[in-house]
């Protein structure tokens, strides 16, 4: 059977991924009886699934397949001088501005920014048109350098750039609110009337109960790594291992951000997936190198093509870092950062050893001598993926040979082996006993090794309808001849097969199929 993709722009297919998101339990705002609280969403029954399905993915991936890596679980609450230690008390912050007339908050790069997209949208059109016109002769690398339009854009464009680079590179709040005013930025009320633009740092703040003022200050974790470097000597101890090595953690972390939008792509509560790998010092390009590669190859694995992943180099480094780079995937809303690999170098050991006064240093016995190591960090957020993946699951397509409301359907194209049900059993009609008995044996057998689900309500078609929608790869339908021969039909979920196969073989054919080795031998 052939499928056919309808064609939609990606703004209404992301707006229906998010209603879809809602309507079959994979994602909620928060609160949403008090209308929701902003840029912070709750998982749902198949959502939490697929979600520690990504998890067990990486975490598999990273500590069961590598014998240098192990696993940690840090608190949230950490001591507060470890964020002045890393940078975070002084250095993570976002350029803020307010506008006096709506009383509306923007972050002032992020304006600036969109202002360079419109300006770059300008030049695409204008390529565009003339790619029409000119039809296969057209040559777009001329055309860029010489028409007198495209050149004054992309002259106006790079001068903002270097302006705003340079900006924040200096974190020279008055230049910005200059290139604001320059560019006469209105806010969407048509407002120009903005404040000075200011320093607004990121992490969140509570106090502890006990102490009052500035000493009993605690901030929620703006990123899982700080626990992993506090820990860096008691792991390394207590499980002897020799750098090269790497300690892995998955987490929540808390950011003010100040621009929240685009679904779960950018919140305010979220989760991390890092990995730390302390390595000699002077190997680091090396091992950015092995494990830039190792984590693209992670993403092609699941089963993103390779034309939605893209590396990304920074172009200013952080103040921690002496090379970076960025896997961005191609999200409906564009290419956007999905992880971070950094070279870290031994800037937070060395800091964390200086203000606590404690040594954190490692004696290496084949070179014997004692240094800080250098880490090379992998960074990936758990939500992002979890977006990346469903935004590329999502197909809605016409069925040719169903009719009716049978002739469409939402099917979430999850790969199997991390979709949130890998199995349905349905009886191919609830009032007779002889199919829901048969059934519910297969449901009671199988639910022990295999996440399944059971369903006898409605018609059959409506079933398969509901299992796709939630991306079950596979269901098995029990029928009057199930009674007479001890067979089912198995039906896959993107071919909409059925094959009949035997009682007794369902349970192997599912975990073969949904078995997570079948991404690990790709990595
Ligand atoms: P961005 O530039 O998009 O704000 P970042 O460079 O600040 O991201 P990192 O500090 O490198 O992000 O964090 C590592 C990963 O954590 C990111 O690649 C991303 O997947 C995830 N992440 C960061 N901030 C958020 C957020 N507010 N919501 C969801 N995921 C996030």
């Amino acid at each position: 059977m052939s499928t056919k993709v309808k064609t939609q722009s990606q703004d209404d297919v992301f707006k229906k991924l998010v209603a879809h998101c809602k309507e079959y339990g994979f994602i909620y705002p928060s609160s949403e009886v008090y209308d929701g609280l902003s840029a912070v969403y709750d998982y749902g029954p198949y959502g939490v699934l697929l979600k520690n399905n990504l998890k067990a993915y990486w975490w598999k991936s990273m500590v069961q397949l590598h014998e240098n890596i192990v696993g940690l679980d840090c608190a949230i609450f950490m001591h507060p001088k470890t964020w002045k230690a890393s940078g975070h008390v002084d250095a993570f912050n976002d350029p803020l501005v307010d506008n006096k007339d709506s009383k509306k908050r923007y972050r002032a790069d992020a304006m600036i920014e969109d202002h360079l997209k419109k300006i770059e949208d300008k030049i695409k059109k204008e390529v565009e048109k003339a790619a029409k016109r000119f039809g296969a002769s057209f040559d777009e690398a001329q055309f860029r350098a010489t028409n007198p339009r495209v050149v004054e854009y992309q002259n106006q464009h790079d001068t903002i750039d270097k302006r705003l680079g340079e900006a924040m590179r200096t974190s020279n709040m008055v230049e910005l609110k200059a290139i604001i005013e320059d560019l006469e930025i209105a806010d969407e009320t048509g407002s120009r009337n903005w404040t000075d633009v200011r320093q607004f740092n990121l992490m969140f703040h509570t106090q502890l109960g006990n102490i009052a003022g500035e000493e009993g200050k605690l901030y929620l974790r703006p990123e899982t790594a700080q626990g992993i470097f506090v820990n860096f000597l008691n792991v390394q101890k207590s499980t002897r291992q020799k750098i090269p090595f790497g300690i892995a953690q998955i987490g929540k972390a808390f950011r003010n951000e100040i621009v929240a939008r685009q679904f779960i792509f950018r919140m305010r509560e979220f989760e991390q997936m890092e990995m730390q790998f302390f390595i000699r010092p002077g190997t680091q390009q090396e091992w950015f190198a092995k494990w830039k590669q190792a984590r693209m190859n992670w993403h092609l694995a699941l089963g993103a093509p390779q034309e939605k992943l893209r590396f990304k180099d920074h172009d200013h480094l952080a103040h921690y870092a002496d090379a970076a780079v960025d896997i961005q995937y191609e999200f409906p809303f564009g290419f956007k950062e999905l992880e971070g690999i950094h070279s870290r170098t031994d800037f937070d050991l060395g800091a964390h050893a200086k203000l606590s006064g404690k040594k954190l240093s490692y004696f290496d016995p084949e070179l014997n001598e004692s240094y800080t190591p250098f880490v090379v960090e992998t960074s990936v957020g758990c939500d992002r993926m979890f977006l990346a993946t469903l935004s590329r699951a999502f197909v809605e397509e016409t069925v040719p040979d169903a009719q009716g409301e049978d002739s469409t359907r939402i099917v979430l194209k999850i790969n199997p082996a991390i979709a949130p049900i890998k199995c349905a059993v349905l009886p191919l009609l609830k009032n007779k006993e002889e199919l829901t008995k048969a059934a519910l044996d297969i449901f009671n057998h199988l639910k022990f090794s295999v996440d399944c689900q059971y369903d006898d309500k409605d018609a059959i078609g409506r079933r398969y309808r509901r299992q796709d929608a939630i991306g079950t790869p596979f269901c098995i339908t029990v029928d009057f001849e199930t009674l007479e021969n001890q067979t089912v039909t198995i039906r896959d979920r993107d071919t909409l097969k059925q094959e009949r196969i035997h009682i007794k073989d369902i349970e192997r054919i599912v975990l073969e199929k949904t078995d997570m080795r079948l991404l690990f031998a790709k990595i």
